[in-house]
């Protein structure tokens, strides 16, 4: 009964203990054997909230433990280092453009009262028949036939 194993995909004979027990998914290379713990840690971390605050908590100590490993982590691998600022220079720019988004949104938001609404005609501005229109802001739900005002 061989399977096909979810991570490198090369064919391999399950463990006669495990066939039983439950579906044996990775064979028994050390570094599928890594990415099946890797996945059982990413789904437990989605569904357990305990598990997940234990985990921070524990790393939260480690790097407490280890103030130096990130930073020497990095000099040791500028590849890695690089790709971290790029992608975080990302995340900035994203972050400016959403909030550049919403101050033109709060800037272009009309503010209900009295304005005057004044006729162009050739590209001149046609004084005398100016109206005043009194602009007021309906919620979301508003229907064309509903009424407003008393
Ligand atoms: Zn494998």
């Amino acid at each position: 009964m061989e399977r096909t194993c979810a991570c490198c995909g090369m064919r391999f004979l399950p463990h006669p203990a495990v066939i039983k027990v439950l579906y044996q998914r990775y064979c028994s290379d050390p570094e599928c054997q890594r990415a099946r713990k890797r996945q059982w840690q990413k789904e437990k971390r989605a569904k357990d909230s305990d598990y997940r605050e234990a985990q921070t908590k524990a790393q939260r100590q480690w790097c407490s433990r280890n103030p130096d490993y990130w930073r020497r982590y990095r000099q040791r691998n500028p590849a890695y280092a690089e790709r971290n600022r790029q992608e975080q220079r990302e995340r900035n720019r994203r972050r400016r453009l959403i909030a550049k988004m919403d101050a033109l949104k709060a800037e272009n938001a009309i503010i209900p009262g009295c304005y005057r609404l004044v006729p162009v005609c050739n590209g001149l501005i046609a004084k005398m028949d100016e109206l005043i229109v009194e602009i007021g802001v309906i919620s979301k739900g508003f229907s064309a036939g509903a009424q407003i005002g008393p």
